[in-house]
């Protein structure tokens, strides 16, 4: 078979395009993978937390005990193909910021809701925090270690000639029913990873994006112990360098670039100044936009019209979780016809996807 022709070309290497490459590596399944290697995508600026709970009222994220074993089985697995520590299994410190939160944890924990109990020994803590209304345990939760993961695996692939590193100019695409040419390379099908430039992409930008940024400092805090993730109003996850903790996040609809703000860095200083009782410095600022939806479901499947031009995007906040399964299961789907998750099956936009390209 001449070199330039493959069965997949997948755009982008964030979270979404290292899973689903790993998949077809692991089936077998020849591909290449096209990537603009910027520093501040979201799979670059994540903390990398997987949380089994969420929200104010505490409840399950969706689909958790299906998603979240398969997430952490895969982390394992592609660590140790990489040989490095790929997931961390640890437990989230829970501070109540208010007596309203302690109420809604404790009317879960008497439903027997997974995951949560309550911290018998509280003042444990005490010398690194400042707390007034208890502290709730959540467990297991876990920590991808992202900054080592995705640049192990850029180094495998491009070891292994499957990298390509610059920006796919969509433009340029030559989409054939049964073949697609990009430049010198000819394949059968394309799957766009591409993150938030999907929602400028003219195949898919008709999908409901909602698009949404984020912020997090990074801290040096030595006295404080990395064994466990922290939240009261921003949560505090450690980093694999020692001593360093991630610490976020916020949430902008409205923004005008992909930059920090001053805004978010005061909020956020403040707060950890409040919380902490142990020095710390400050050592990063990062911004990103996350390529959320407005279902809050990720987006997987091929184009109605266009048939061999995929996606697998949309992960939102929880691309550590969701990004594994759900590429997983594209895998399967184009190489076994197996039917999608239908929540994230893209033919349920047949309609709206079915009109000219944008
Ligand atoms: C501050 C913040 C904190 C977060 N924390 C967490 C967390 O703790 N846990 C969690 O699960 N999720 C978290 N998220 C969400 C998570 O980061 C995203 O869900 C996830 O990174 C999305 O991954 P992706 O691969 O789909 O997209 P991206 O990370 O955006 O990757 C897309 C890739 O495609 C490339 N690309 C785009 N267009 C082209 C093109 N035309 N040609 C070539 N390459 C292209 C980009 O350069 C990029 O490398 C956080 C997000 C933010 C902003």
């Amino acid at each position: 078979m001449n070199s330039n022709k493959k069965k997949i070309i997948i755009v982008g290497q964030g979270i979404s395009g290292t899973f689903l490459s790993w998949f077809c590596y692991q089936a077998g399944i020849d591909f290449i993978v096209i990537d603009e290697p910027r520093p501040n995508v979201p799979s670059r600026v994540a903390a990398g937390i997987i949380n089994p709970v969420t929200g104010r009222r505490v409840v399950k994220v969706w689909l958790d005990d299906i998603i979240i074993p398969f997430a952490e089985r895969a982390y394992q697995a592609m660590g140790a193909f990489l040989n490095l520590p790929a997931i961390t299994k640890t437990a989230i410190v829970d501070f109540f910021p208010n007596p309203f939160m302690k109420e809604s944890f404790l009317k879960k924990l008497a439903q027997k809701e997974n995951y949560i109990s309550i911290l018998e020994n509280e003042a444990a803590y005490a010398p690194y925090f400042n707390y007034e209304f208890g502290i709730g345990m959540i467990e297991p939760a876990y920590v991808v270690h992202l900054q080592q993961l995705l640049p192990a695996w850029n180094a495998f692939l491009k070891k292994q000639n499957l990298l390509l590193e610059e920006t796919l100019d969509v433009s340029a695409l030559e989409v054939h029913p049964d073949h697609i040419r990009y430049n010198a390379i000819t394949a059968t099908t394309l799957v766009f990873c591409d993150g938030t430039a999907g929602a400028a992409n003219p195949y898919f930008s008709l999908l409901p994006f909602a698009l949404n940024k984020g912020e997090a400092l990074l801290i040096e805090a030595p006295d404080l112990p990395s064994g466990h993730l922290y939240k009261k109003s921003m949560l505090l996850a450690p980093m694999a360098e020692p001593g360093i903790f991630w610490t976020g996040t916020n949430y902008i609809w409205d923004f005008e670039d992909e930059n920090p703000t001053a805004a978010f860095y005061q909020s956020a200083t403040q707060t950890l100044k409040q919380w902490l009782n142990i020095p710390f410095k400050i050592v990063d600022h990062k911004a990103s936009v996350r390529p959320a939806t407005v279902e809050r479901r990720p987006f997987a499947g091929f184009h109605p019209v266009h048939t061999n031009v995929g996606i697998l995007n949309g992960m939102g906040t929880k691309g550590c979780s969701l990004a594994p399964y759900f590429a997983h299961q594209l895998v399967e789907h184009l190489r076994d016809q197996r039917p999608l998750q239908p929540e994230v099956d893209i033919s349920r936009f047949k309609n709206i996807l079915s009109r000219p390209l944008q």
